[in-house]
């Protein structure tokens, strides 16, 4: 055999050897790195769609799971079968009221609600979006002829938290007044010393068609899955009755999976404004 020959004869399984030492090597930095890669981008991705999770402080009691049950639009004919529904399982909610003229005599709800440990917050006078977003004047007035209404039956003045009818983030009221018309609401609200909530779970509840309990429901669960603290929009009005039908399976679901029931004046001073979008 020629040298040349004895050459090629080992040169080929070097080569062959040597490339795959040299595969292994990068695929085993690949592995190695791609680890805390991994775990630090789990971390990261928390949630972004629950605004109040990547605001909420790391401390043990502020890391368990609360649900905030929010009914918005009341008093109405519904309202005391909700009260006996939340008697009944002795969980609290927040109701974000309204006193338009069609609701004005139930009113006098509000004093039961109150006795039985739920907490009043603010919606709309009105809740005509016209009038109430035409102006940053507008809005405090109707919050104010508000107040006025509910003054009889509630300790109105110590009331500080509120709702934007639509969210904080809605696009209707730029039609009325102009585009910048929530961050002027929302900088006043900070300004006199209110806090606003939206919600991260919506019922869905006041859209056309009259969902019914079960379609309710399922809205609420698919909503809440991964979150561990959820403000759940709900509605309080005479087209609700099949809210008042799910409440006592949206409250087990809740109860099952661990959450504390509690008023929107429990929350956090982290949490606060954000997030929710259409309906409210
Ligand atoms: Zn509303």
């Amino acid at each position: 055999m020629k040298r040349s020959q004895k050459m090629k004869r080992y040169v080929w399984p070097i080569l062959w050897v040597a490339a795959c030492l040299a595969l292994i090597a990068v695929l085993w930095q690949r592995c190695y790195e791609a680890v805390p890669g991994c775990t630090q981008q789990d971390l990261k991705t928390a949630a972004d769609d629950c605004w109040v999770e990547t605001l909420a402080p790391a401390s043990v009691e502020e890391t368990a799971r609360r649900v905030y049950l929010t009914f918005d639009d009341g008093p109405s004919p519904t309202t005391e079968t909700v009260l006996d529904i939340l008697k009944e399982e002795n969980v609290p909610a927040t109701f974000f009221v309204i006193a338009a003229e069609n609701n004005r005599e139930y009113l006098p709800i509000l004093q039961r609600t109150v006795a039985e440990g739920h907490q009043i917050a603010l919606h709309s006078c009105t809740h005509e979006y016209r009038r109430i977003y035409a102006d940053d004047t507008a809005y405090w007035e109707d919050i104010k002829e508000l107040r006025q209404q509910l003054a009889p039956y509630v300790d109105a003045e110590s009331i500080r938290w509120l709702r934007f009818p639509g969210g904080s983030t809605n696009t209707v009221s730029h039609k009325y007044g102009g585009s910048g018309i929530m961050s002027t609401l929302k900088r006043q609200a900070e300004e006199k010393g209110y806090r606003y909530v939206d919600w991260n779970v919506c019922a869905e509840d006041a859209a056309g068609g009259r969902p019914s309990a079960a379609e309710i429901l399922h809205n609420v669960v698919e909503d809440a899955q991964g979150k561990d603290t959820c403000v759940v929009l709900m509605h309080d009005t005479k087209a609700t009755k099949t809210t008042a039908e799910a409440l006592p399976d949206i409250i087990d679901w809740f109860r099952e999976n661990g959450y504390e029931f509690c008023t929107i004046d429990q929350m956090p001073p982290q949490q606060n404004g954000g997030g929710g979008g259409g309906g409210g």
